[in-house]
């Protein structure tokens, strides 16, 4: 598959009056034509600031240190603001968790959205711009769209809001549209909706989607293939089918034991994560994950794993997973229980 986006070596951070948060540590991964990749991992995982960083929507605390995005042929880290201010909304768009902080209260929703496609398209007459946003808000399955065109954001719900933002995401038919969390606020029977929308809205427009999340099993819904973050880094990366049926990495494994499974008739008790994540002013030298580890050992704290490549397209990073990796009862990956 031709990728449409290629991160190299991305290295981000953010200066605090704690010192330097080391936020995203050379990050590696490309997104192919049509694909919807899931970035996977808790909170402060760097799966934000990896998507803050394409199109560089950082706090002005934070700097791209190293690396390089390569969009059509250019390098996003490099570009002028000016040739930015082209691309986002236009060619790359971004839907937000709290689609209330990216809409404006005092202004009507249709004109909002048409106000995208003015943006980028000045000679398009008034009435032309409305009819696409009549039309985006039908897809998006926002009733009434003539009446609700003149509506105010207080006046939708969260879901209904969120539509909103997928018509405006849309309204210049991006290549690329970046999700960050955009259900995480809603209720399952809406996030369910919105999840089928972006899917069938993907086929439809043939757009690539990067759709950030801390929950595998919207990813599951979603995604063709998944990056698993933790600690500023990719843990794991697989296609979708994989990381379900062979998850290679111990975080993996955590995170699918948190997700609730909805076909079991008793409910089976979560088992989250215990710990937290680690000190990104200070990270680890070793694997950031020992600490929370349960298949830790001394080696774990003493370097970073390199890459191992465990399937096709299927790379993690765990000593447990190196060749020379004993096979024994508390190696998961040789014979161990899981
Ligand atoms: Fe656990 Fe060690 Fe693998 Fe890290 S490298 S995930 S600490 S077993």
């Amino acid at each position: 598959m031709d990728a449409i986006l290629q991160v190299e070596n991305l290295t981000t951070s953010f200066l605090t009056s704690n010192g330097e948060v080391q936020a995203v540590r050379g990050v590696s991964f490309s997104v192919g034509k049509g694909e919807i990749l899931g970035i996977v991992g808790e909170s402060g995982s760097g799966k934000s600031v990896t998507s803050m960083s394409i199109l560089r929507l950082l706090a002005d605390t934070a700097r791209i240190k190293d690396g390089s995005i390569l969009f059509e042929g250019e390098d996003l880290t490099k570009v002028s603001k000016k040739k930015l201010r082209e691309i986002r909304g236009n060619k790359i768009s971004m839907i937000f968790q709290d689609p209330m902080s990216s809409l404006n209260p005092l202004i009507p929703v249709g004109k909002q959205v048409s106000e995208m496609i003015k943006i980028h398209h000045p000679k398009m007459g008034k009435e032309e711009r409305k009819a696409q946003v009549m039309e985006l808000f039908a897809k998006v399955r926002i009733p009434e769209p003539e009446k609700r065109y003149h509506s105010f954001p207080h006046e939708f719900s969260g879901g209904m809001r969120q539509r909103v933002m997928i018509a405006m995401a849309l309204a210049n038919k991006p290549e690329l549209l970046i999700a960050d969390e955009p259900t995480t606020a809603l209720d399952v029977t809406i996030q369910d909706q919105i999840l089928r929308q972006l899917r069938e809205l993907d086929k439809e427009y043939g757009a690539s989607i990067i759709f950030i999340t801390h929950d595998l099993g919207v990813v599951a819904e979603l995604c063709d293939r998944v990056l698993v973050m933790y600690g500023g880094l990719i843990m794991e990366e697989a296609r979708i089918e994989d990381i379900f049926e062979r998850p290679g990495h111990p975080y993996t494994m955590g995170l699918l034991h948190s997700i609730p499974d909805v076909e079991q008739e008793k409910s089976e008790r979560l088992e989250p994560i215990p710990g937290s994540p680690p000190d990104m002013t200070n990270p680890p030298a070793g694997c950031p994950f020992a600490p929370r580890c349960s298949y830790a050992r001394k080696v774990c704290a003493g370097s970073l794993p390199d890459f191992v490549e465990v399937g096709e397209g299927h790379r993690t990073r765990c000593f447990l997973q190196y060749e020379d990796a004993p096979a024994d009862e508390h190696n998961p990956f040789r014979g161990g229980n899981r």
